[in-house]
């Protein structure tokens, strides 16, 4: 199965009517890139640093998280590489950089909290991706943003640190773009306002179900309740496609969602421009899109969004797959 499913590896990631949809790759580690390359993602969607930064006693500093970033850039070269900037806190903890104790750490001083309270951190993060964007084509995003402030403070440092690599004469790409992570769920409801100060969205599922459920992700006795087809999650990704739409910039998905084949259909009709997943979903993924039509996908969507449980989209669903895949 896995042998038939590499042959897609060379075939695009298009639609029977010729719809392109982006498949990438999410990876946390350089020894994951020949894979995800192996299985046809179209560049990285999701580089998660925070693996940079664990297990060890001092922070890393800004050369050996360039030697990190220049090294995956290069090896995707010209593929684009979206890198998250630190997302600590929460289920990811770092002692050395969280604020202490706290009664409720997935509420907490975490992601782009933490990068702006410790500015030098965060600076420095910046100044090894803004180098590493001369080696390639590079994207930037913010996890767990909230509101709009949040995205022009973390926008208002990234032009600092650009405006000292100017003066420094060190290059990276100007035109360098910017987006944001929409998994809290005040994202989602303002997401026509954060859309225009972003080049991109990408939807965190694993914490926006999470956050609009109230469901810790990392609770096994609650797993039944973490339900990636809840309405309340289908109509939370509508809206975040139809802003971003309506801004004219991409809409993205980044969270495990993104992996599911059976959930291709209905991604695909609500409109993302791109899905980035785990490297073995890839040709899953990509099976599926190219045996549906843009409009059948649409309707399949439309459809799901009528039902008022996840049990009834997710039996819908199936009967689709077992239908027409
Ligand atoms: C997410 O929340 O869906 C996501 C992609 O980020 P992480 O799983 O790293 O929180
Ligand atoms: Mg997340």
């Amino acid at each position: 199965v896995e042998r038939e499913l590499l042959k897609l590896t060379d075939l695009p990631a298009v639609t029977l009517d010729g719809h392109s949809v982006s498949l990438k790759g999410n990876v946390e580690f350089i020894e994951e890139v020949p894979s995800i390359k192996r299985h046809g993602a179209e560049g990285i969607g999701l580089y998660r640093t925070e693996m940079l930064f664990f297990n060890r006693d001092s922070l890393p500093g800004e050369q050996e998280q360039f030697d990190a970033y220049a090294a995956i850039v290069r090896e995707m070269s010209p593929a684009p590489v979206t890198i998250r900037t630190l997302d600590v806190g929460g289920d990811k903890i770092l002692t050395d950089l969280n604020l202490g104790d706290e009664m409720n750490p997935a509420l907490g001083v975490r992601a782009i909290r933490l990068s702006l309270r410790q500015q030098e951190t965060f600076k420095t993060q910046l100044r090894a991706i803004l180098r590493a964007s001369a080696l390639g084509k590079v994207r930037i995003f913010f996890p767990m943003i909230s509101g709009v402030g949040e995205v022009r403070a973390a926008k208002a440092i990234v032009e600092e640190v650009k405006a000292e690599l100017r003066a420094a004469s060190v290059p990276f790409d100007e035109q360098i773009e910017i987006g944001v992570m929409i998994e809290i769920p005040s994202a989602v409801i303002i997401a026509d306002l954060l859309a225009k100060e972003v080049d991109f969205f990408s939807v965190g599922t694993n914490d926006l179900i999470q956050y609009t459920l109230a469901i810790d992700r990392t609770n096994e006795h609650l797993s039944s309740l973490y339900e990636p087809l809840h309405p309340a999650v289908l109509r939370s990704l509508k809206m975040v496609v139809d802003a971003a739409h309506a801004a004219g910039i991409d809409a993205c998905m980044c969270g495990e969602m993104a992996g599911d084949p059976e959930y291709l259909p209905i991604l695909l009709g609500l409109g993302f421009d791109e899905l980035s997943m785990n490297a073995v979903s890839i040709p899953r993924v990509k099976k599926i899109l190219r045996r549906c039509t843009r409009k059948e996908a649409e309707d399949v969507a439309a459809h799901a969004l009528t039902y008022s449980t996840a049990q009834d989209v997710e039996s819908y669903l199936k009967s689709v797959i077992a239908a027409r895949f």
